[in-house]
């Protein structure tokens, strides 16, 4: 071999193989967090488009109610309370791709979730468990952060696979009460729930509500001591609350931020419910 192609190729084989050591032992250096959020977290939901996304949140919404497994309670003072604190945050998601609607389901556990296209559903027993609308708005404003960052969705195609997610949006619905299931009973991971707080505090501070509405929510999730579940939202994150508290009251606002209160009195609402 000509010796000039022999160090060229020398140096090829130096060149990209510094580049896999460095990539190898720069990916090594990664928590494992990280890891999972680089590798699979986003990949997933770019697999659906927002049309089908939206379409299989219908999908799951109907099999909720058709089926009995959830009742939607029907109440239009509760309604309009949960629409006035949705829309304080709505109106600050630039060119979202979703309509939200927030559902009250009459259950009493004390917690939220979201299914694919922009559906949150907010149990009875989180109104009740709530001391303020600011509560209620970090509570929704951290799901808003699952829905834009497409958690769900993401959720669901790494659990099903994309060929039984089409399927399903092609008629096929024989997995729809599994899918339901899933979506209900299993967590995310430690990067989502991070990126969906961090989502919440900038949309609280935007919307004028104090930050720090997530924090004592958390507070009092865990003074309260409610039973802690690792598979489910919100009661999942026993163990890390208290980073997550941290966070919230160290979260720094713009300079001149000047929190407003939501003008509900709360006391009305827990009459009401
Ligand atoms: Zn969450």
């Amino acid at each position: 071999m000509n010796k000039k192609i022999f160090m060229d190729l020398l140096k090829s084989i130096i060149f990209f193989g510094g580049i896999f050591v460095l990539f190898y032992f720069g990916i090594q250096l990664l928590s494992e967090e990280r890891k999972t959020s680089w590798f699979y977290s986003d990949i997933e939901s770019q697999l659906i488009s927002y049309e089908q996304e939206i379409q299989l949140g219908d999908l799951i919404a109907e099999h909720l109610i058709e089926n009995n497994k959830q009742k939607v309670i029907q109440n239009k003072f509760i309604d309009s309370v949960v629409w006035a604190v949705s829309s304080h945050l709505q109106k600050q998601i630039e060119l979202s791709e979703y309509d939200y609607e927030i559902l009250v389901l009459d259950s009493p556990q004390t917690n939220a979730f979201t299914i694919p296209g922009g559906r949150i559903y907010v149990f009875k027993g989180l109104l009740e468990f709530c001391d303020s609308a600011e509560q209620l708005a970090a509570v929704l404003a951290h799901e808003m952060g699952h829905i834009e960052k497409r958690h769900t969705v993401s959720k669901l195609v790494k659990e099903f696979g994309i060929k039984i997610i089409f399927s399903l949006l092609g008629g096929d619905t024989l997995l729809l009460g599994e899918l339901w299931e899933t979506v209900l009973s299993s967590n995310f991971d430690r990067s989502q729930e991070k990126e969906a707080d961090q989502f919440a505090l900038k949309l609280l501070e935007e919307a004028q509500i104090s930050p720090t509405a997530i924090a004592s929510f958390f507070r009092k999730l865990n003074r309260e001591n409610l039973d802690y579940n690792e598979k489910m939202e919100l009661l999942m994150t026993h163990p890390h609350n208290k980073s997550r508290i941290k966070s919230s009251l160290e979260y720094k606002t713009q300079e001149g931020f000047k929190p407003q209160l939501i003008n509900i009195d709360w006391n009305l609402v827990k009459k009401a419910l």
